[in-house]
């Protein structure tokens, strides 16, 4: 609640922190092999804002992986689960009164329940640890469909992406967990200028100013003294790049991690558009607030996902044939808007760029310099130059892009 600064919806993350051991039980019982300590209890890592150790990992940074290996295993396994692996969703089936389904690029899927996980939208912003596809698909379908959106200024940057520009690994997230571990943000003088864990939007902030005082093109990361076989993938992956991050420090600048904003869903993952559901990073619960802690993504996939599962099967498909969907299908946006996303929605906002941006033809840009316009304050990860602190009076509220066009405030508990 502290991290989220005061945006948090309570009852999203009074359910995430009640259900999360249990979601992490059901994990192991299907075969994710977290990491443990040399006495067999879960190894917990601290990671940044949180003020205890609660971070479980598998294989280290590998998690993430781990997890949806197995996952994709026992799906693959599961005869009643039709994979159609090689297909992307272009639009919904939507009359815009309900969700019937979703249009592939090789045809259609009517179903009672479509539940969209299409992931964020931080690779809109050109420097990113996102993979490029996440360019928020679901929420341009979803919002053409007629479902609601929210939260759409709040894009986290985290603090520590590599900085090698033009090259492939440019962006490569150094994890947080390293800091947790003890690795050091210097200087180009070699101090150090923050609480290394404080949460996301205080580091990114400071490295910024710190890099404006110094002239400097970024800051450095230092991971020697940390035990290699810790974080096997950061070590290999930065070999890869080039670094030995062993005898030398990383350098390292902010970059678009976490699009925190999505399509507004209870806490079932319902959206506003009877028949469709979002889950993960797609969807806006209002768990994260306006600065999502570490590690509670995945958390969060797991937790909402589950339950969005068991409502969604109650849902039975539409008896009166629905109309055919419309012509619209989604367009991908161009190298130019990952580019004007960067350079006028970035870590630092000026109201006339957030102007420029509304001229943008990718819809998502539009909206997310909507947002961020007329939310005139500096909040978590959304920081205005012109509103440097938070408005007391817009605590707890949420920015809701209505399907008819329109932005209204609303308060979540
Ligand atoms: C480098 C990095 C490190 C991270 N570390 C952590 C961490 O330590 N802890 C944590 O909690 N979170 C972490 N996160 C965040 C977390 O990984 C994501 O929030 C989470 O994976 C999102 O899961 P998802 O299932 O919603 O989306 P994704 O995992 O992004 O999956 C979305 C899928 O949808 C597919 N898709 C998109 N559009 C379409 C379409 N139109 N048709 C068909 N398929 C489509 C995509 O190809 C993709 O396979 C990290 C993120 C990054 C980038």
């Amino acid at each position: 609640m502290q991290a989220g600064r005061s945006a948090c919806r309570r009852s999203a993350a009074e359910l995430l922190a009640n259900d999360a051991p249990e979601a992490v039980a059901e994990l192991e019982r299907r075969g994710v092999a977290f990491d443990r300590d040399a006495e067999g209890n879960l190894a917990l890592a601290l990671e940044g804002g949180h003020s205890r150790r609660r971070i479980v990992h598998a294989g280290g940074a590998g998690t993430g992986r781990w997890i949806t290996e197995r996952l994709a295993e026992l799906t693959a396994a599961e005869e009643r689960i039709d994979l159609l692996e090689s297909s992307s969703a272009v639009a919904l089936w939507s009359d815009g009164d309900r969700c019937h389904g979703a249009v592939l690029e090789d045809g259609l899927l009517k179903a009672g329940s479509t539940i969209l996980s299409t992931g964020g939208a931080a690779a809109l912003w050109r420097r990113t640890t996102n993979p490029r596809g996440a360019v928020g698909a679901g929420h341009v379908m979803a919002a053409h469909a007629g479902a609601e959106l929210a939260d759409l200024e709040f894009c986290q940057f985290h603090p520590t992406a590599l900085t090698l520009p033009g090259s492939e690994y440019d962006g490569m997230l150094v994890t947080e967990a390293v800091r947790g571990e003890g690795a050091t943000l210097t200087d180009s003088a070699g101090e150090r200028f923050i609480d290394e864990l404080a949460p996301r939007d205080e580091v990114t902030v400071a490295i910024l100013e710190r890099i404006d005082q110094t002239g400097s093109s970024h800051v450095d990361l230092d991971l020697r003294g940390l035990d290699r076989d810790r974080f096997p993938n950061i070590f290999e992956g930065l070999s890869r790049a080039g670094i030995d991050a062993e005898t030398r420090p990383v350098p390292v600048l902010p970059a678009a991690h976490y699009a925190i904003g999505g399509v507004a869903t209870d806490l079932e993952g319902r959206s506003t558009l009877p028949g469709l559901f979002a889950v993960g990073e797609c969807a806006s619960t209002g768990l994260h607030g306006a600065n999502r802690l570490a590690s509670n993504s995945l958390t969060e996939c797991i937790v909402l996902g589950g339950r969005a599962a068991d409502a969604a099967v109650d849902e039975l498909p539409d008896p009166v044939a629905p109309a055919p969907p419309s012509e619209w299908r989604f367009t991908p946006p161009t190298e130019g808007t990952r580019d004007a996303v960067w350079k006028l929605a970035g870590p630092l906002r000026e109201p006339a760029d957030l102007e420029e941006l509304l001229n943008d033809p990718y819809p998502l840009a539009v909206e997310i310099a909507r947002s961020a316009l007329s939310r005139e304050e500096s909040r978590g990860c959304h920081r205005r130059t012109d509103r440097t602190a938070p408005d007391p009076g817009l605590d707890r509220s949420h920015l809701i892009h209505a399907a008819d066009g329109e932005l209204r405030w609303e308060e979540w508990e």
